[in-house]
């Protein structure tokens, strides 16, 4: 692979559950991801951002193999990652680290620290028990966990949520990863910690050059960690730009919705969201035709909008959005 090619592509990805009624009925499929096409650069740092249920959390499951494709593919420094088998697998899985949204449920309650730190290095042949220790000190220094000797002999009910997700984060960089999908990293963290777990994230990223894709509800906690920001809306990507140009010029309706959602970060740097106006996001079981955003869209037409799928405009330089109003017999 060339340095300039993709660390990570997803092509015309779809993962799609069935839903059965009674256990054999076939009643649908739930389209939580629905042909999404994106190319991760190395070192890039990129968020996912959309409401509860947009595809996301599928997204980011799919990109780590827990979910197969339905359709398309992800390839991983050129490798189909469906094709990857066995120690091929393994290797995948070591290069690609894992912080998920609840650091607790996360880690098993019945390990030390010690223990569970030292089980994936064991998974993937770290076997002299010294080069181990020596590699789980350094990992915990990383994620700023002092007082490590007390830190090791601790079982996840015995620590903080900040400090339980910090070893959640040490664990997925012990295998010396070069990509790290964050799934809500802070969502269930105490307002007071969020902003520390998220700057820690961000100096990680940028220290060891790592592609990072973080997934979040959160626009107003992207601007100073993402380098490119993919909007979701209903399984899809609707919008894509360079973080700044993305939060200044928003061009897509939903994602101006978003932003007129995020309250200002108040005074304890606690992060708050208001829901969307305009209702729920629609049912990923039956989406509704045309654009997806419509029945919620102030700004749709009729005709238009409930009838046609927009397709990807290119209204600025860079910047990418599925809407009709780029089209200019519509007008902008
Ligand atoms: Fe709104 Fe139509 Fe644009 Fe969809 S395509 S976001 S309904 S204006």
């Amino acid at each position: 692979m060339t340095a300039g090619s993709p660390l990570l592509q997803a092509s015309n990805l779809h993962t799609w559950f069935e839903l059965r009624q009674w256990g054999f009925l076939r009643v649908g499929s739930v389209r939580a991801v629905d042909g999404v096409n994106f190319a991760l650069a190395r070192g890039e740092s990129v968020a996912f951002v959309g409401e509860s249920g947009c595809g996301k959390s599928s997204l980011a499951r799919t990109l780590l193999g827990l979910h197969r494709p339905t359709r398309g593919e992800v390839t991983f420094d050129g490798e189909e990652l469906s094709t990857l088998k066995g120690k091929a697998r393994q290797r995948y899985l070591a290069r690609v680290g894992y912080v998920q949204q609840d650091p607790f449920g996360a880690l098993p309650p019945f390990m030390d620290v010690r223990r569970l730190l030292n089980e994936p290095l064991i998974i993937h042949g770290v076997r002299d028990p010294a080069a181990r220790e020596e590699r789980i000190r350094r990992v915990l220094e990383e994620v700023r966990l002092t007082r490590v000797d007390e830190i090791l002999s601790k079982f996840p009910h015995m620590l903080s949520g900040g400090q339980q997700q910090r070893i959640v984060i040490a664990r997925a960089l012990l295998l010396e990863p070069a990509m790290i999908i964050a799934d809500e990293p802070v969502s269930m963290l105490d307002a007071s910690v969020r902003v520390e777990i998220l700057n820690l994230l961000r100096n990680i990223q940028r220290e060891r050059e790592l592609t990072l894709a973080f997934i979040t509800h959160d626009l107003s906690t992207v601007r100073h960690f993402a380098d490119r920001i993919f909007v979701m809306y209903a399984g899809r990507i609707v919008e894509q730009a360079p973080v700044d140009e993305l939060l200044d010029h928003p061009q897509h309706p939903y994602t101006q919705s978003l932003l007129a959602a995020i309250a200002d970060v108040d005074a304890d740097n606690a992060l708050e969201e208001r829901d969307v106006p305009g209702g729920e996001p629609p049912s990923l079981l039956n989406p509704p035709p045309g654009c997806r955003f419509h029945p919620r869209c102030p700004k749709a037409i009729a005709g238009t909008c409930d009838v046609r799928e927009p397709p990807r405009f290119a209204p600025r330089e860079g910047h990418y959005s599925d809407c009709w109003l780029h089209d200019e017999r519509h007008g902008s």
